[in-house]
């Protein structure tokens, strides 16, 4: 049957890309359908039940600064937040909140059910429908077709999913899902470049069979015995007041018998034994690729974690294992306060396709099939915030195509997400991609809490951001620039304020005259201690101590705050690197024609002429970070592109 309605973007996927690849469509007023295999799967955690990290929160902060859903979820479904690196600067910091299960796909649900211009429906895509060089829509297991001008594909691990415990193996998307067999083997006849990855599990253990007393608890930040006094909010429109209960994690430890246990299932791993083809992430391995590249190291920590506030199931942080039944069940046994623990549900790994997203333009619009959006894992990534992030900016794309407007990329500067886009399709992946801080050049700029300064503008322009982010957007940007303002303008001198005073706050006697916007550069001065300057003449209400705590307005004012602080602190740094990108942005955006001869460049040698002609970047700055371009190639490049006018 052809269905009787045409959409603008069709979203195949409800996981973590293809909900907010949906809700970004939707808000920018593309008629949009979700086509997923399971409504009451919409916004599931395959794996562990947290959100957030570092690198991974600020992902999560700049889906939010755009509009985007994780954040605010996590808020109404976290059940701990913390702060990780809150003593280091403030690039680094990230927010991390572990997710009751539950509460947070029942807020996804809500807001997709709730989303204009969203239509959702339950049923596995099979097929792909395409004319000439353009897909037009997709066609579901029992033969209805939805007609579309794009679709933005985000299967997750569910493209030929297999499933590996020990050397028992079946076909799923994750435990207790169909996989997409059909739809793989149509994108293989596509002949779009795909190959195989692995991603793996803990086995879950039931929380009534764990002796508690025997293990050291981890509150989260502002729980009794936690750091600070304040629960963390995720987003940007978040509320204290939002979070349900919190809980504490708890911590556990291998030792030399659970090693040798696992070390004693080697042989039915399905991943020494050769049955795992696909790579696995290196930077979340499995207990037994942990035990077999650090042989020497004797203990790994590992946190338990609760799924939520009405089950019992707790998640083992750090065993991710696909070894037989019968060694997880002694592993898990043979760690303290687990001697009892009834295991709920097995581990396991799972290897799926993904597609090299070198072969996706910079809208991750395949080159092949116009129209046809990748995003998530699908594109080689693994993560929850990753998925995400590239839903919403496939989303977004999609929309601004069916407009007929050109495609949005923010650059390496601008967000985590220009950086995520740039590596992915200039580099590929050799194993599954995640987001670290490490991965920016530009990372003083781009922090956490500065991610609606840099986004909710473009946001608001491209139809993401709501009446009422934008004003609660506005309020702060206007108090943080007033504010910056009024300290500029505010000076002391050695002439009317004390020594004494003087060497209270700042630490020595000042020389000269300074505004205060001087002095709040300096590291060890803080925006409070300039307030009790002459006995308190520079406070002003507005962000005084007569706010009430715990309130959405005591809130406004430490964000408000936070920023004039942090603006003052590194505005030195920020501005050197903001003139090194202006140099620089002259040859970054340089387009490259799309039917440029490269093998015809022949100053170039023949790997580079081979790698540009098969990636085809649309500009000197992506071409500048494809594996095996160096910087002589650029500039050969660059001379090519001069003649040619
Ligand atoms: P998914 O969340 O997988 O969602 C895909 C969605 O598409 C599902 O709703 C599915 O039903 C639907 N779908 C697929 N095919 C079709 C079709 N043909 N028709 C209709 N609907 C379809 N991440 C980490 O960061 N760390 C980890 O340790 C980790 N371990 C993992 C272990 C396992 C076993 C699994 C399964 C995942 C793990 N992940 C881990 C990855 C994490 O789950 C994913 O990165 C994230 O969920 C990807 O989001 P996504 O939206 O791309 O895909």
């Amino acid at each position: 049957m052809l269905y009787p309605q045409e959409f603008d973007v069709i979203v195949v996927g409800g996981g973590h890309a293809g909900t907010e690849a949906a809700l970004a469509a939707a808000r920018m007023g593309s008629k949009t359908l979700l086509l997923t295999h399971n409504i009451e799967t919409l916004g599931q955690m395959s794996c562990n039940p947290s959100i957030g990290g570092i690198g991974k929160g600020h992902l999560v902060k700049e889906v939010d600064a755009l509009g985007g859903a994780m954040a605010l979820a996590t808020d109404e479904g976290g059940i701990q937040f913390r702060i990780l690196n809150s003593s280091k600067g403030p690039a680094v910091r990230a927010t991390r909140a572990q997710a009751d299960r539950v509460l947070y796909k029942a807020a996804i649900r809500r807001m997709l059910e709730n989303q204009p211009n969203l239509w959702l429906f339950q049923q596995a895509v099979d097929d792909l429908m395409i004319e000439g060089d353009r897909v037009v829509g997709a066609v579901t297991q029992v033969g209805i077709q939805f007609r579309s001008r794009t679709v933005v594909l985000t299967a997750g691990t569910f493209l030929d999913g297999k499933i590996h415990v020990g050397l028992n193996n079946y076909a799923a998307g994750r435990a207790g899902d169909p996989p997409a067999v059909s739809l793989s083997a149509r994108l293989k006849e596509l002949k779009l470049p795909q190959a195989r990855l692995k991603t793996g599990t803990p086995p879950r253990i039931d929380g009534r069979s764990i002796d508690y007393s025997k293990l050291a608890e981890q509150p989260g930040d502002g729980m009794p015995g936690g750091v600070g006094d304040q629960i963390p909010v995720f987003s940007f429109m978040g509320k204290r007041s939002m979070h349900p209960a919190q809980m504490p994690c708890w911590i556990t430890h291998t030792n030399a018998r659970t090693h040798e246990i696992i070390r004693s299932g080697f042989d039915r791993s399905p991943m020494f034994t050769g049955k795992i083809e696909g790579v696995g992430p290196r930077y979340c391995p499995s207990v037994e690729d942990k035990i077999n590249r650090f042989a020497d190291k004797e203990s790994h920590q590992i946190f338990l974690e609760p799924e939520g506030l009405t089950t019992h199931e707790v998640y083992p942080n750090g065993i991710s294992t696909s070894l037989p039944f019968d060694v997880q069940y002694d592993l898990v046994r043979s760690m303290v306060g687990l001697e009892n623990a009834h295991i709920l549900r097995p581990g396991y790994a799972i290897e799926y396709d993904y597609f090299d997203p070198r072969s996706l333009k910079s809208s991750f619009e395949t080159r092949q099939i116009n129209g046809l959006f990748f995003a998530g894992q699908i594109n080689g990534t693994t993560g929850y915030e990753e998925a995400a992030a590239q839903g919403l900016f496939a989303g977004i794309n999609a929309a601004l195509q069916c407009r007929g407007e050109a495609s949005w990329l923010p650059g390496r500067d601008q967000a985590y997400v220009g950086v995520l886009v740039d590596d992915l399709i200039t580099k590929g992946v050799t194993e599954p991609y995640r987001m670290f801080t490490s991965r920016a050049e530009f990372r003083l700029q781009l922090r956490e809490d500065n991610a609606d300064m840099r986004l909710t503008e473009a946001g608001r322009q491209m139809g993401l951001v709501d009446d009422a982010r934008w004003e609660s957007f506005n309020r702060k940007r206007d108090a943080v620039s007033r504010e910056t303002e009024r300290l500029r303008g505010l000076w002391i001198s050695p002439k009317n304020l004390a020594a004494t005073e003087s060497e209270r706050v700042l630490g020595k006697a000042i020389e000269h005259e300074y505004s205060l916007a001087e002095l709040l550069r300096r590291p060890d001065v803080s925006y409070g201690q300039l307030m009790t300057l002459a006995d308190g003449k520079f406070a002003v209400e507005e962000f005084s101590a007569a706010v009430p705590r715990e309130t959405a307005e005591a809130d406004f004012v430490a964000a408000v705050l936070e920023q004039v602080d942090i603006n003052a602190k590194y505005s030195g740094y920020i501005e050197r690197q903001k003139s090194e990108i202006d140099r620089a942005a002259h040859y970054e955006h340089l387009k490259i024609p799309a039917d440029l001869d490269y093998l015809a460049v022949t100053a170039l040698s023949y790997e580079v002429r081979q790698t540009l002609n098969k990636h085809r970047p649309e500009t000197l700055g992506l071409a500048s970070r494809m594996t095996g371009v160096t910087p002589a190639a650029i500039s050969l490049l660059l001379v090519h592109l001069k003649k040619m006018g």
